[in-house]
């Protein structure tokens, strides 16, 4: 079976890990028949610097027809976050409907995390972010710039059909793993959109008689994630909610390094797109160190998405061997001193 993947590679590390983490993961395809036809883009915020748009106008036309995107990072010293985002990663989660945002966290065996008494599986928990509205929908605006009076007026955008499609997802994840699901909303503060979240969870749940839900406020969901990450199994969060707490997820499970996500288009026809969880890493970029894990293991949600579940498994095999085993290369983030390569060419001879 032959897939059309679009590949970019992006800002700072993005790069790094794409250009270390393909070759395994072609590999972990060929092993299973599965070939990855690869388009690479030049999208990055060097193009935005030199031509003024961080990918052309018709990009998201380009990129439609493809099975899958990967994507490394985007963001840059120079340039505000907010133009690079919506430049780039924004525009593509909404024009191909990705409003399934998966984040897997996994504490894995051999890593060991900031946290006391944790030992590898003892935190695994999947997050479900709804990916394409709620505090990042581009609804707002600015006046009377630089002046005393000056407003800023900032939406967040809550639908009942974009909370209800992304409510189910998690439902219906909850009930294929231990049947426990945890919603985090901020409603005391959030009366409207977030009270309708949480009507629209009670609604679902009566449909899922058999998943036990569990519903915190932002700032307890918080502090559990750290107290108590080991008891959460499905998560489902806003936009904003879900990607804060799933850096902190990463940051318990070991390394930002480590956190793979699938931003999904489930009801197709559009491509969806993997990409590691972490950022550009402008501290460490250029300088051959970034971990490639969570991109080899972004791989593996890929495979995963298009059906390919054996070259998904291999992928994670062959991390969860190479965390395990002490004498394998190791980048700092994880207290080793190996380059990017060295711990890719492991992989490799592992797959
Ligand atoms: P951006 O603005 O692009 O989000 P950032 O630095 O704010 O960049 P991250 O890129 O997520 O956010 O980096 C957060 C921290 O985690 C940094 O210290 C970075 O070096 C570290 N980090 C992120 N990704 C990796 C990786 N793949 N390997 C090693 N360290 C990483």
């Amino acid at each position: 079976m032959m897939y059309e993947i679009a590949v970019i590679p992006g800002d700072g590390i993005g790069p790094t890990v794409v250009d270390a983490a393909l070759p395994v993961i072609k590999d972990a395809g060929d092993a299973h028949g599965v070939e990855l036809d690869v388009t690479t883009y030049d999208w990055r915020t060097e193009r935005y610097l030199d031509r003024g748009a961080m990918m052309p106008e018709d990009a998201t036309d380009q990129l439609a027809d493809f099975d899958a995107i990967l994507l490394g990072a985007v963001g840059h010293e120079e340039v505000p976050d907010h133009v690079t985002l919506r430049g780039l990663l924004l525009p593509i989660r909404k024009t191909f409907n990705q409003y399934v945002c998966k984040r897997p966290t996994t504490l894995f065996e051999g890593v060991r995390s900031p946290l006391r008494g944790y030992r590898g599986g003892d935190i695994d928990f999947v997050v479900y972010r709804e990916n394409t509205e709620g505090e990042y929908a581009d609804v707002g605006g600015r006046e009377h710039h630089g002046y005393d009076n000056e407003v800023a007026v900032q939406s967040a955008v809550f639908t009942r059909e974009g909370v209800e499609r992304i409510v189910r997802r998690a439902f219906e994840a909850a009930r294929d793993r231990s049947g426990s699901l945890t919603s985090v909303t901020k409603s005391n503060a959030q009366a409207y959109g977030m009270v309708l979240w949480d009507d629209v969870v009670d609604e679902v749940s009566e449909e899922y008689p058999d998943v036990a839900v569990e519903r915190l406020l932002v700032d307890a969901a918080s502090m559990d994630f750290v107290r108590r990450p080991d008891e959460f199994d499905v998560v489902v969060a806003s936009n904003l909610f879900g990607d804060i707490l799933t850096d902190l997820g990463a940051a318990v499970s070991g390394s930002m390094g480590l956190a793979p996500s699938a931003n999904l288009n489930p009801d197709g026809p559009y491509p969806s797109l993997f990409e590691p969880v972490h950022g550009s890493a402008p501290d460490i970029a250029g300088r051959e160190i970034a971990n490639p894990l969570a991109t080899v293991l972004s791989g593996a949600m890929l495979f995963e998405d298009l059906g390919e579940d054996a070259a998904a498994a291999d992928l994670r095999t062959a991390v969860q061997d190479q965390l395990a085993s002490s004498a394998a290369p190791r980048t700092p983030d994880l207290g080793g001193d190996a380059a990017t390569a060295e711990v890719t060419a492991d992989l490799r001879e592992r797959i």
